[in-house]
């Protein structure tokens, strides 16, 4: 008899024990939360799987979130991803050759020593850049710490690849506007502002999910529940986020949320199939979307992805079959991307 894809995941799943372990970001879709041996958002995940001494990591989540896995795993451990198809169009408005570029131009005009922060969602390459020029990567809970970290010490930033992230963030740290400096994403990397004189400079990259929340969203909610808490990631558009009650990282949102008295009213302002699971998690609290608005990469990974994955890592075992699909972040990229990612935990745990 052929089991339905869920009981045959269970079953290998089970069958294969601590030597397999699956992680998965708060947008996935439910069915893979459900599966999942933890759930967060990047940073989260990111610690969680440097911990783990599970020989397989099965990481439901978008590309970059894997290459972290592989670049904090041990030397024993695997790192798969179910869809290798799964990316992050954030993550691709920059890769290593543009940054260096970028950096080069920003270091040669400004006059503080410039370090690179790099946004988790960023390849791994991107990653490597900034820990060799002793830069640090971020996160959305972290954004405003790292910066401030250089800030505090005298440096500028050149801070890649969400725009919104890094607006919202100098705004949190009340950086002036004459100290902002935009750069584009075009082939002459042109810049608004002065370089010379700048300490934040910002790669205009964004995150199509959390652009789509408009200020025009917020507004129809707060018509309709005078008493709404609106709740917004900070890859949001920077008047939608200045019209939030409160902007901060999914797994606060998700802390805030849990928190929050039965009865409370709720709009949230980021990926749906995480709004839609919280609604059903909190059911005694009035959750709303902003908008129903999807990241395609992260529903990707569906049961029957996972289900091939793990299958895969089952005949790896019996018969050394080829593993379905290996992340395997480059050695030359490894060291300073590890260096950039650990700079974070160091300047955060202090
Ligand atoms: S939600 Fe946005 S930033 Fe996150 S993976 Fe999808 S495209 Fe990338």
């Amino acid at each position: 008899m052929i089991k339905g894809t869920i009981e045959q995941i269970k079953h290998i799943k089970n069958k294969l024990g601590d030597r397999v372990i699956i992680p998965a970001h708060h947008y996935q879709v439910p069915q893979i939360v459900a599966l999942a041996d933890f759930v967060g958002d990047s940073y989260k995940l990111a610690l969680e799987c440097s911990r783990t001494d599970s020989e397989f990591i099965i990481f439901c989540g978008v590309n970059f979130m894997a290459e972290v896995a592989n670049i904090l795993g041990k030397p024993h451990q695997k790192v798969l991803i179910p869809d290798i198809s799964s990316g992050c169009p954030l993550a691709d408005t920059i890769d290593g050759e543009t940054v260096a570029r970028v950096y080069k131009k920003i270091s040669s005009l400004c006059e503080r020593q410039v370090m690179p922060v790099v946004y988790i969602n960023s390849s791994a390459e991107v990653k490597s850049f900034c820990g060799e020029k002793g830069g640090s990567v971020c996160t959305s809970s972290n954004a405003a710490k790292i910066t401030e970290h250089f800030l505090d010490k005298g440096k500028a930033v050149f801070f890649s690849p969400d725009f919104n992230l890094g607006i919202n963030t100098a705004r949190k740290l009340q950086i002036s506007d004459e100290k902002i400096v935009n750069v584009k994403r075009d082939s002459k990397l042109e810049t608004t502002g002065n370089i010379k004189s700048g300490t934040l400079f910002i790669w205009d990259g964004s995150c199509y999910v959390h652009k789509e929340f408009t200020l025009a969203d917020v507004e129809s909610l707060r018509g309709k529940y005078p008493d709404i808490n609106i709740i917004v990631h900070p890859e949001c558009d920077e008047d939608v986020v200045n019209l939030a009650d409160i902007s901060s990282s999914t797994q606060k949102i998700y802390d805030e949320i849990k928190k929050a008295p039965s009865g409370s009213i709720w709009g949230v302002g980021t990926e749906y199939h995480f709004v839609e699971r919280i609604t059903r998690e909190f059911s005694d609290r009035q959750i709303m979307p902003l908008r129903k608005s999807i990241c395609v990469d992260m529903a990707k990974i569906s049961p029957n992805r996972l289900l091939d994955s793990l299958v895969s890592v089952s005949n790896y075992l019996e018969t050394k079959g080829t593993l379905k699909y290996e992340i395997k972040v480059p050695e030359s990229f490894k060291e300073n991307a590890a260096l950039a990612l650990k700079k974070m935990i160091q300047i955060v745990e202090d």
